[in-house]
């Protein structure tokens, strides 16, 4: 179908004697037309929150379709085509603006609305900016210098819409939104350099074959749309630097190309291009502030999440006490810190006794808060130790590093939590005096010689298994 429709623009530029440039804007016409139909339908089938590109897109072929229908008029008006009736250039520039709306516009994201803004005045200004510098680059007393300033000025535009739609797509993760910048990028680039050659052509050749260059453009973008394949670039992986770039690239860009413009108006349009050039930079600056502002919000939410997890991860659920983990990281942290002054670590292996028992006549649910309790009078009896720690190491066993304790001073302070949980008074009907009690193991280390965390905890836990053999609710 494609190549029916350039076949026939080209029979029309080659065999065509009367009114050649009307005949060949119509054919283009006709075309666009179509481009713009398949463009209509892409933005309904798209996925919801890619329609607005697809929508940027539509408009932007919808532009470039009414220039090409005033260029038509113009050259029914007038068969040689003048240009003076009607100015089509102010819908390529609108055609322009709207491709780099589409370029940096950004469908996801928690702040895509206010970059979308920014930026989208940023390109506003940009496309205003490129009019009226097209309108006063105009020198009546040496047209050949302005045309060729004029092309120029059209490639440069074009150029910078064009890098925008490949920043974007190489930048892209999401498989649709590659889809959108594939097609966006490769008319992109087929447009400029289309519209590049024609522009130079013109003034080289007498032979209307150069127009085919505006039908070229929009039949790839035709073929591209019209395309059912989901598999575009298939494999590719943006790299970090790719997706930096997409992401930061379009307030700079564009900055940048609005201060090029401002240099060429500041002599011929000194207010306006001052004007110009405070509200890019306002917006530039506005951007910025309102993604470092939000960049520094989203930090302070990952602190709190982390100091979360690192609780999460270092604590028991049940009873709030260590966990193994914390535990583990607790007592290596002890015994690495001896010293001549306090060379020991003691360490209290506790197991509640006959909790199986408990468990059976009351139910798993008491039990828990059972476990609950006794972890609640471990604590209260243990504050008075400096830098002491109590964990749960699992089921109805609990862990006490005593760090700078020695073996003495931690039997004392071991009987006073055994007894402590004794004096609770918790019932349990399978337990030693009817109560539910503990019964406790102590390993102490001293320095010098070194000794490992599992080592120690295995010292305890068979000093807990000689207090259960010799009746439970002791200390060993
Ligand atoms: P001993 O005096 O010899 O220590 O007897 P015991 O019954 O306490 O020992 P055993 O190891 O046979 O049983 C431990 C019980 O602890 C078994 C299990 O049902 C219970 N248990 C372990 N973790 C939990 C828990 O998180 N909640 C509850 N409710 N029970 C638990
Ligand atoms: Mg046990
Ligand atoms: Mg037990």
């Amino acid at each position: 179908m494609s190549a029916l429709l350039l076949g026939v623009h080209a029979g029309i530029a080659m065999f065509v004697t009367v009114r050649t440039l009307s005949w060949s804007y119509a054919a283009v016409l006709v075309i666009a037309v179509l481009a713009l139909y398949l463009c209509w339908r892409r933005s309904i089938q798209a996925v919801e929150h890619n329609k607005p590109l697809w929508w940027i897109l539509f408009g932007a072929i919808l532009a470039k379709t009414t220039a090409l229908a005033l260029l038509f008029a113009d050259s029914l008006l007038n068969a040689e085509g003048t240009l003076v009736m009607v100015d089509p250039s102010f819908y390529f520039c609108m055609a322009s603006l709207l491709m780099i709306a589409a370029a940096t516009y950004n469908p996801t994201g928690p702040m895509f609305r206010w970059t979308t803004a920014a930026d989208t005045l940023l390109a506003i200004a940009l496309a205003a900016m490129f009019y009226v510098t097209l309108h006063h680059a105009v020198d009546p007393s040496s047209p050949a210098a302005s045309a060729s300033f004029l092309i120029l000025l059209f490639d440069g535009l074009d150029a910078l819409v064009a890098l925008f739609a490949t920043i974007r797509l190489l930048g892209t993760r999401r498989k649709d939104e590659r889809r959108f910048f594939f097609v966006l990028a490769t008319f992109a680039w087929v447009d400029g350099i289309c519209a590049a050659a024609h522009n130079r052509l013109l003034s080289l050749t007498e032979s209307y074959l150069p127009e085919l260059l505006l039908s070229i453009p929009l039949l790839v973008l035709g073929v591209l749309v019209s395309r059912r394949s989901i598999g575009w670039l298939r494999g590719y992986r943006p790299s970090r630097t790719a997706i930096y770039l997409s992401g930061s690239v379009s307030p700079f860009v564009l900055c940048l190309a609005l201060c090029a413009l401002v240099f060429f108006l500041l002599k011929s349009q000194p207010v306006l291009a001052m004007v110009i050039l405070a509200v890019a930079l306002t917006v530039y600056a506005a951007r910025n502030a309102i993604v470092i502002g939000y960049h520094l919000a989203v930090e302070d939410e990952l602190r709190l999440l982390r100091r979360g997890l690192q609780y999460t991860a270092n604590h028991d659920e049940l009873t709030g006490l260590q966990n193994r983990r914390g535990l583990f990281l607790a007592l290596r942290r002890a015994l690495d810190r001896t010293d001549d002054e306090k060379p020991c670590v003691s360490l209290a292996m506790l197991d509640v006794d006959r909790f199986k028992g408990f468990n059976d006549a009351y139910g798993h649910l008491a039990g828990d808060a059972c476990l609950t309790l006794v972890a609640q009078a471990l604590r209260a009896a243990l504050t008075v130790v400096p830098g002491s720690v109590v964990a749960r190491y699992g089921g109805e066993e609990f862990v006490v590093v005593l760090p700078g304790i020695d073996a003495s001073e931690a039997l004392g302070i071991i009987e006073t939590v055994r007894q402590d949980v004794y004096t609770l008074g918790i019932a349990n009907r399978h337990g030693i005096d009817g109560l539910v009690t503990i019964s406790a193991g102590i390993a102490t280390h001293c320095a010098p010689n070194p000794v490992s965390a599992e080592t120690l905890l295995n010292l305890a836990d068979e000093a807990v298994y000689r207090a259960k053999a010799a009746g439970r609710n002791r200390t060993m």
